[in-house]
């Protein structure tokens, strides 16, 4: 079979493997260190000892174990992000790119920040998360999760290539996610865009017009210029990776931001990945678990479902998922609970253990 080890067993609920085999002898079950105990057995054993286990499906700790058919993948929008140093022009490019004033106040605006944001340019929608670049290279690589299927690097044409240009990059080729540069600041007098293409083929960036395989655009996020063409080469590049998704099935994907608010509750933005997330549905995200209350857009409206590449707020969390959790979504509300509270415990055991070390029994005479 393929049930957990007696052993396993041992080291799960941090006791001596004799002291299991000694309960199982006395259960009638003989069993070695090795040997494999039926799911029924191991919660009898736990609860011989005063705790209760509950088996986790290979599925659920694997959470990136899906499996889809090719004929079920449908072609999906790209998801971007935008990365660059410091005072090159990011947000005002986003700014531009969504037609509004975030980065010099968001009152009378009618978009509000969740996080991230969808446009749509002929007729095509490219999903911006917002998240700083380098968070979510972060959050990605910590999961394992593919968050952008882009990077639109900002590199002003009056200042070249610098620190956070060469970070980017980095990032960029690690996580395998092509780049796009946007050089930015055009209009301004000493705006130099060749100086740019010229000093980012050292790092190994060179434009498809010099032989390389970078597509360059050149912009201005404060005058408006080269926007629509930025889009429009951010759809070619989408083209090219051919992006695709099985939207017939359960959600999943990642939380790009979460907070606490105060009318509201806990808030997160997510990226579906794959699936179709509606309104209703029971999902898990990290730690935290909960039934879709309401699910809303960049503009505030609300939505009954988001297919693969969109981006929502979701309201009816349970508490507050960090960015770059996972979420799937659970058939079973029971299940969805069991298995966020069994995370929860799991990190609150790790956290004591960093204090001081405990066993799970001091742990469970604290509860
Ligand atoms: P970020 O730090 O990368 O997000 O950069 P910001 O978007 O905050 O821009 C930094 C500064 O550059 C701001 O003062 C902007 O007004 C200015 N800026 C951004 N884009 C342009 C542009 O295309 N042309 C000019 N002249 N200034 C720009
Ligand atoms: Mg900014």
């Amino acid at each position: 079979s393929e049930g957990v080890t007696v052993a396993e067993l041992a080291e799960a609920l941090d006791v001596s493997a004799n002291d299991i085999i000694k309960r199982l002898f006395l259960l009638g079950t003989p069993l070695t260190m090795t040997q494999s105990m039926s799911n029924d057995l191991v919660e009898l054993v736990a609860d011989d000892m005063g705790r209760k286990v509950r088996i986790v499906t290979a599925e659920e700790e694997n959470s990136f174990s899906f499996y889809d058919d090719p004929k079920d993948l449908k072609p999906r929008p790209p998801v971007v992000t935008v990365m660059g140093h410091v005072d090159h022009g990011k947000t005002s490019l986003l700014d531009a790119i969504r037609h509004t004033n975030v980065w010099s106040g968001e009152a009378g605006g009618i978009t509000q920040h969740i996080g991230a944001s969808e446009v749509m340019i002929n007729g095509r929608k490219i999903t911006f998360v917002d998240t700083p670049g380098h968070e979510a290279f972060t959050a990605m690589r910590a999961r394992g999760a593919k968050i952008t299927d882009v990077v639109v690097l900002v590199v002003a044409a009056d200042d070249g290539v610098m620190p956070q240009t060469i970070e980017a990059i980095n990032h960029s080729k690690a996580a395998g996610v092509p780049i796009i540069v946007a050089v930015n600041k055009c209009d301004k007098e000493e705006a130099n865009p060749d100086k740019v293409r010229q000093m980012l083929t050292e790092y190994g960036i060179i434009p498809e017009e010099w032989g390389g395989q970078n597509m360059f655009v050149n912009v201005s996020a404060k005058k408006n210029i080269g926007i629509d063409e930025l889009l429009e080469t951010i759809l070619l590049q989408a083209d090219v990776l051919e992006l695709k998704a099985n939207p017939d099935t359960f959600a999943s994907g990642n939380i790009i931001e979460a907070k606490l608010d105060r009318g509201r509750g806990p808030v997160a933005t997510l990226l579906v990945t794959r699936g179709t997330l509606h309104v209703g549905d029971t999902i898990v995200a990290g730690q935290s678990y909960g039934s879709v209350r309401a699910m809303l857009d960049q503009h505030g409206e609300h939505k009954d479902e988001a297919r693969p590449s969109d981006a929502v707020e979701i309201l009816g969390l349970n508490s507050v998922p960090a960015a770059g959790d996972e979420f799937r979504v659970f058939e079973d509300a029971r299940d969805a609970r069991d298995l966020a509270e069994q995370r929860a415990l799991k990190a609150r055991i790790e956290e004591q253990n960093k204090v001081k070390h405990v066993t799970l029994e001091t742990l469970f005479e604290e509860m």
